[in-house]
């Protein structure tokens, strides 16, 4: 089958690869219709997160289940299905906490061997583990394309919400307008935020998050502190979301952020940074950081797409087939698309 593997930063190439095969009786095989290509993968792309050369790319999927194993309960052949981007066993001390982002045999998809050596979804098919974990079947008249969002980017946005502890009334500032930030712009209105201060130096971007409901603020353009502070008593937002993964975007955070805020920062970090800890000592910051809590969501998620409450429409740009998938990652990564669908 074809499939997108990562050869070298800036270098992914579609190559011929086995198929995959049924290894554990908890596993499904999936033929993917849709896959999406991420912010993360762009960490990948730019060698920041490194992966094996060969490696299958992508962990945001739907299709239709071809094959389970014996101990499947949840889903069938025929079916059409999201999945999570990573797995969870579901019996493990993690797992029986509800903290399946730190299930001690979780793995995510097209991360190469660290995360689990799972291959991607960029590809023709997917071998999917702990399938009854992993897969939801997508509810009648939900296009593909919106639901492979609450297997993922919704489902991130959606959990930078959740555990920042936005409640009714509360102002809440997001920084980065990719897929993951717009989405967070969503979720916080869903959950009641009177303000959200939606901030990035991409137009179109803030295009998008102001047709959200949010107060777009240009990063360089005026005085973006200032802004903020003024528009929230003087004190700064309840919760900041650190959807970029970058020192300048966390302390950005830290600085907006009122005395005994949350900073949820679900952008990747993956290596030794510098920030002010001052500013979040001395302000009693509650930090929040790592993998989303997707398959605690999910169900939330996609039942909030379904019912129009979220609606990742806007944000799908660009729909290519894995052929152009090296193109869709050129024009990603020069933030001329917001989602981009690929097609086997
Ligand atoms: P993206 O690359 O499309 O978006 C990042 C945005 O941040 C861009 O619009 C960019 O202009 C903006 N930006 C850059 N520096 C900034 C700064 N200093 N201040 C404000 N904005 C700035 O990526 P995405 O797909 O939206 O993903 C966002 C982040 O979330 C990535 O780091 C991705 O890896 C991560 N992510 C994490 C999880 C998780 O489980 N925690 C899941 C999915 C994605
Ligand atoms: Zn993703
Ligand atoms: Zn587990």
């Amino acid at each position: 089958m074809r499939a997108l593997t990562f050869q070298a930063p800036g270098e992914v190439r579609l190559e011929e690869v086995a198929e995959p095969r049924l290894s554990d009786p908890a596993d499904a095989i999936v033929r993917v219709e849709s896959s999406g290509v991420c912010g993360s993968d762009l960490h990948i792309y730019h060698g920041r997160v490194w992966i094996e050369p060969g490696f299958v790319l992508g962990h945001e999927l739907v299709g239709t289940v071809l094959e389970v194993g014996d101990d499947v309960r949840s889903v069938k052949p025929g079916d059409r299905v999201l999945s999570c981007f990573h797995t969870a066993c579901g019996t493990c001390f993690y797992c029986l906490r509800g903290e399946y982002h730190h299930c001690a045999h979780g793995r995510t998809f097209g991360h190469g061997k660290a995360l689990g050596d799972l291959p991607g979804a960029q590809a023709e098919q997917v071998l999917v583990p702990n399938a009854d974990m992993t897969l939801r079947v997508v509810p009648e008249g939900v296009a593909d394309e919106l639901a492979l969002f609450a297997g993922d980017v919704m489902g991130t946005g959606f959990h930078a919400i959740d555990s920042g502890g936005v409640r009714p009334g509360d102002s809440v500032a997001v920084l980065g307008l990719g897929p993951v930030g717009l989405c967070a712009v969503q979720a916080a209105r869903a959950a009641g935020a009177a303000a959200v201060f939606a901030i990035d130096s991409v137009p179109e971007r803030l295009d998008v998050a102001r047709s959200f409901g949010a107060v777009a603020l240009h990063l360089e353009e005026g005085d973006v502190k200032q802004e903020v502070r003024d528009s929230t008593g003087g004190r700064g937002p309840d919760v900041v979301v650190d959807a970029v993964g970058h020192p300048d975007a966390l302390e950005l955070a830290l600085f907006l952020a009122r005395p005994g805020a949350t900073v949820s920062a679900v952008g990747v970090y993956a290596e030794r940074a510098e920030v002010h800890l001052g500013l979040a000592w001395i302000k009693g910051i509650t930090l929040r950081t790592g993998l989303a809590n997707v398959i605690a969501h999910v169900d939330r998620v996609l039942a909030m797409i379904t019912h129009g409450v979220l609606d990742p429409s806007p944000l799908v740009t660009h729909h290519m087939s894995l052929e152009e998938a090296p193109e869709a990652y050129a024009i990603f990564d020069r933030r001329e698309a917001l989602k981009i669908i690929l097609k086997p």
